[in-house]
């Protein structure tokens, strides 16, 4: 295989910053196709704990190529802060294991402001948005109202363009907002504090990219979010403003003639999901709580407690559908080695019937969750390399989901570290 995805198959956290980590020593380059910096992704490495927020998760191995694609939401400000971070812990950032396309578009400061004033206005129905500016990015990427990377190449221009949307922007920010309009001062202090820093690292990652193909190297793709968040298929209007989905790789990365032979679904063994929106296997009062506690359920971004439930098979079974999943990864299983029985949603009611298939958002507001339970294993698996190794009651509660979901699952992760993996191929 000489391409792969690593993607999300429910609402986000699922580990898959964990799998590209393992997965990156079997690639020669790591590409993030979309998204912006709002999710975390947990990588706990000999180098220590990290929670990357845009950079790839290929960063921790010595001779990996990574690129941040012309798909994302490219936040100079923020990825400049997380770039320094890594470095101070002595992890190498130079031109030549990290590249930045020139075609992905920025991130302007006004974004991160617009994001959190229109949360603001809409009080109690929110979105529940990580205020990181990820849906203005994203309308006026579409709007054509921001600017290339590649801009910084040509200072002029740029300033000449800035100025352009800066006319433009105030007017949404002074009259719709009443709020404080930018100013060229602001920007060309945002220019040179953060966009001068990350511009040697900006290049033609897309012939970058080809001549890798050419040459049979090994590409990874790697997405932010899951199936649940993507903007065209997900739990609309709680999803992400970017597609989450494997078939966006190619477009996202640069490399639109890419042939994706490989997707990784990353599913936890139980559920979990930040933010507002339909949840409809979630637990609630000591039940939720031991849960989120024995899991650590806390974002990686805001430390806000996710709120969990029992896996949805309902829902993931959706999520291997919409990311072509070709195999799964299910992580987390060491967390419900704490339970008697272990609760799985098999389906879903709704008008009164039972269904396997997911519904349109709107009705996921009125589903409730059918809900089955399995023996649990009581025991610490968290040292368990092998499969056969494993209590018979946690290969029941695998082999049980694999069959449900209609996809192999081909990893086993029972902790954080980069060994506590069972692979199953
Ligand atoms: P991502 O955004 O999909 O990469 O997921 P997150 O990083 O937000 O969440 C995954 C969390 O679970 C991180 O804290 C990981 O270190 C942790 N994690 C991943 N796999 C396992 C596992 O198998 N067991 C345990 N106990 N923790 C895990």
């Amino acid at each position: 295989m000489s391409n792969c995805a690593i993607v999300g198959i429910n609402w986000g956290d699922e580990g898959k910053g964990r799998m590209v980590d393992l997965l990156t020593e079997n690639y020669d380059v790591v590409v993030r196709y979309q998204g912006g910096g709002n999710a975390g992704h947990t990588v706990i490495n000999k180098f220590g704990k990290f929670a990357l927020h845009l950079l790839p998760s290929g960063i921790f191995r010595a001779g990996v190529v990574n690129i941040l694609g012309n798909g994302v939401a490219l936040d100079p400000e923020n990825l400049w802060i997380e770039m320094r971070d890594v470095m101070d812990k002595g992890i190498s950032l130079t031109p030549d294991n990290l590249k930045i396309s020139d075609r992905a578009s920025l991130l302007l400061p006004w974004h991160r402001d617009l994001d959190a004033l229109e949360e603001a206005r809409l009080e109690d129905k929110k979105y529940g948005s990580t205020k990181q500016g990820i849906a203005p990015f994203y309308s006026d990427k579409y709007q054509k109202k921001t600017v290339l990377a590649g801009e910084l190449f040509y200072p002029e221009k740029l300033r000449a363009h800035l100025a352009d949307l800066l006319e433009w922007k105030n007017l949404t920010l002074t009259k719709v907002y009443g709020a404080e309009p930018y100013t060229m001062e602001k920007l060309d202090a945002w220019i040179s504090d953060f966009c001068e820093k990350i511009k040697p690292y900006v290049c033609d990652t897309g012939s970058f990219l080809k001549e890798a193909q050419k040459s049979g190297k090994k590409i990874l793709f790697e997405a932010q979010l899951g199936a649940l968040r993507d903007l065209d298929y997900g739990i609309c209007p709680y999803t992400t403003s970017s597609n989450t989905t494997a078939t966006y790789a190619p477009i996202g990365s640069g490399l639109p003639s890419a042939k994706v032979d490989d997707i990784v679904g990353v599913v936890k063994a139980y559920s979990t999901c930040v933010g507002e929106g339909p949840f409809v296997c979630e637990m609630f009062g000591d039940e939720a709580e031991e849960l989120r506690k024995a899991g650590f359920e806390y974002g990686a971004k805001t430390g806000r407690p996710r709120r969990v439930g029992p896996i949805d098979i309902v829902a993931t079974h959706y999520g291997v559908e919409v990311q072509a999943a070709t195999e799964v990864a299910l992580t987390k299983l060491d967390v419900l080695s704490y339970m008697d029985k272990i609760p799985v949603c098999t389906k879903y009611i709704l008008d009164g019937k039972e269904t396997d298939r997911f519904p349109f958002p709107l009705a996921l507001e009125i589903a409730s969750p059918k809900i089955e339970y399995f023996e649990g294993w009581k025991c610490d698996i968290s040292g368990v390399r092998k499969w056969e190794d494993l209590p018979h009651e946690a290969q029941e509660y695998v082999t049980f989901i694999e069959k449900q979901i209609d996809c192999p699952i081909t990893y086993v992760s029972v902790g954080p570290e980069r060994k506590s993996i069972i692979i199953r191929k």
